[in-house]
C-alpha cells in the first residue's frame, strides 16, 4: 500500500507526547526529537508504545523530510530549524490543531493575556456541575491530543495560549473567549504588540456566524481590532461599566446574563471568587456555560462550589490578624492591577523578580490608594525601588523569601494584608512561579507554627 505519511514531534513534554501517540494510533509514521532531555515518564511511554525519538538534539536531515510537523508551543517560532520547515513548504502546527481532527466534541477554547487557567476551570467545572460529558485540556493538565485518541468527550474546554494560537488554521470553536490583551511575551512576537493581538484573535478563524465570541469589551486591545474587523459570529460581550443584552454584565454587584426569565442573575458577595477580574472571567464563564445550554441553576450551583487553582490571590493565612495573600501567578503588570484592585485593607505588596519591560505607571493610582508598604524581592529590584520611591511610603529590598515575610509581618497592623504578586517572573531566585508561591506559604506557615 501507500507509505505512511510522515510526522515529526518537535518537542517530546505533555503535548508532543500526546501528538505522537495521536499520530500513531491514526497510521502516522511518527518521530520524536527533543533539543533537551525527555522526562523519564515520557521516554518510558514513548519506548512502550514503540515511537522512536531522540533527545538532546534534533537531527535535521531526517525531521526536513516530513510529511507534517507538530511543534510544541514552547518553541519560538523564529529557530532555524522551524524557519527550514517552513521554507520547504512543510505544514507546522501545533498538538490542539493536530488533536482537533479527530474529535467530534464541540470545542470551547478559552485566551487572553491573563484569566485563562481561572477561566478554562470554572467552564469546566460549571460544565461538570450541570452533568455534561466534559473534557479539560489545552494548555492544562493532560494533552488534547492523548484524550481524543479514545474520543469519549461531548465537549473539551480548552485553555490557549497565543503559541499554540498560532499554529493553529483549519481548527473550529463552537465558542471562543478572549479576556483580554496586555502586554506580555512580546519577545516571541519582535516586540510588536500587534503581532501579539493578531495571534489572540487566530481564535476567531473558522468561527461561523452562529458560532460563539465572548469578549471584554472595556479591554482596550480588544475593542480597538473588533472596531476594525467586525467578525460575523454570534457576539457575546463582557462589561463592567454597562448593561450589555445580549452579553454579560455587572451590576449593583451582581453577575447578570441573558434575557427575560432565562436570565442569570446572582449577587457576587456571596461566590468565592472576588474583584473585578474575576468578575469578568466569571461573566466569561456563565455566557460559555450558557452557549452549551447549561441552565441557570447549574450555573449557581458551580459558581458557589468553584475551588480556583492555587497562586491566584489564594488566601494563605493570618497572623495577629494580619491576611497573607499569594498571587505568585501574577507575573505581569496588568495581573498585578487586578490583584491591587481586589484588596479592601491597607496592603504591603510584595513584588519584583526578573523585569520584563515592564512600565507601572498603570499601577500609579491604586498603588497610591493601597499600598502602605513595598518589599522588592528579586534581581531586578532597582527599576521597581526607583520608580515606586515617593509614590509608597515605605521601601525594602531583599534577596530572601522568608526575609520578605517577616518584614511585612513587622511592618503589618491588624487588619491589613501582605500581597505576593510579583508582577514578574520568578526564574531569579525561584524555580518558577508555583516554587515562588510554595516558598511564601512555607514562610507565612512557619510564622503561623510559631505563635
Ligand atoms: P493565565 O492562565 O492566563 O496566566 P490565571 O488564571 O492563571 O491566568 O491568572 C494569572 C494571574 O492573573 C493571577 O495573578 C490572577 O489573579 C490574574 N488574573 C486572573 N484573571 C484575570 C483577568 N481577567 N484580568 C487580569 N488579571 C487576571
Amino acid at each position: 500500500g501507500m507509505a505512511a505519511q510522515k510526522l515529526v514531534v518537535l518537542g517530546g513534554g505533555e503535548s508532543g507526547v500526546g501528538a505522537a501517540l495521536l499520530g500513531q494510533a491514526k497510521g502516522f509514521d511518527v518521530f520524536v526529537s527533543d533539543k533537551g532531555p525527555l522526562l523519564d515518564n515520557y521516554r518510558a511511554v514513548l519506548r512502550d508504545a514503540g515511537i522512536p525519538f531522540e533527545e538532546g538534539h534534533h537531527t535535521e536531515a531526517r525531521i526536513l523530510q516530513a510529511d507534517e510537523v507538530v511543534k510544541s508551543p514552547g518553541i519560538p517560532e523564529k529557530v532555524p530549524l522551524v524557519q527550514q520547515l517552513k521554507a520547504k513548504g512543510i505544514p507546522v502546527i501545533s498538538e490542539i490543531e493536530l488533536a482537533a481532527r479527530y474529535t467530534r466534541a464541540k470545542l470551547i477554547g478559552i485566551t487572553g493575556s491573563n484569566g485563562k487557567t481561572t477561566t478554562t476551570l470554572l467552564i469546566y467545572h460549571l460544565l461538570k456541575t450541570a452533568g455534561l460529558n466534559v473534557g479539560l485540556a489545552g494548555n492544562i493538565g493532560d494533552s488534547f491530543a492523548r484524550q481524543v485518541i479514545d474520543d469519549t468527550f461531548d465537549y473539551y474546554v480548552l485553555e490557549l495560549s497565543s503559541f499554540q494560537l498560532d499554529d493553529m488554521y483549519q481548527t473550529r470553536l463552537h465558542t471562543a473567549i478572549l479576556l483580554n490583551i496586555t502586554p506580555d511575551h512580546l519577545d516571541r512576537y519582535e516586540y510588536n504588540f500587534q503581532h501579539y493581538v493578531n495571534s489572540k484573535f487566530r481564535i476567531l478563524q473558522n468561527m461561523q456566524p452562529q458560532d460563539n465570541f465572548i469578549y471584554f469589551r472595556e479591554n482596550p486591545a480588544i475593542a480597538d481590532e473588533l472596531a476594525k474587523r467586525s467578525p460575523d459570529v454570534n457576539r457575546l460581550p463582557v462589561s463592567l461599566e454597562q448593561a450589555v443584552n445580549p452579553g454579560g454584565y455587572l451590576q449593583n454587584g451582581r453577575l447578570i446574563a441573558g434575557y427575560g426569565e432565562q436570565a442569570f442573575n446572582l449577587d457576587m458577595a456571596e461566590l468565592p471568587l472576588k474583584g473585578p477580574h474575576n468578575a469578568i472571567n466569571m461573566l466569561s464563564a456563565i455566557l460559555a456555560a450558557q452557549s452549551v445550554g447549561v441552565n441557570s441553576e447549574a450555573i449557581a450551583e458551580g459558581l458557589g462550589t468553584f475551588k480556583n487553582a492555587a497562586h491566584r490571590l489564594e488566601p494563605t493565612g493570618t497572623v495577629n490578624g494580619v491576611q497573607f495573600i499569594n498571587d505568585s501567578k501574577a507575573t505581569n503588570v496588568d495581573s498585578v492591577f487586578y490583584a491591587l484592585a481586589s484588596m479592601e485593607v491597607p496592603t504591603i505588596w510584595i513584588a519584583g523578580g526578573l523585569d520584563k519591560g515592564n512600565d507601572y505607571s498603570q499601577l500609579d493610582r491604586l498603588v497610591r490608594q493601597k499600598v502602605k508598604a513595598l518589599i522588592c524581592l528579586g534581581k531586578d529590584n532597582r527599576k521597581l525601588t526607583e520608580y515606586f520611591t515617593g509614590i509608597v511610603p515605605l521601601v525594602y529590598e531583599t534577596q530572601d523569601m522568608k526575609d520578605a515575610v517577616a518584614k511585612g509581618l513587622a511592618w503589618a497592623q491588624p487588619g491589613d494584608v501582605v500581597l505576593l504578586s510579583p508582577a514578574c517572573a520568578s526564574f531569579d531566585l525561584f524555580r518558577n512561579y508555583e516554587d515562588r508561591g510554595n516558598q511564601f506559604k512555607e514562610a507565612v506557615q512557619r510564622l503561623v507554627d510559631s505563635r
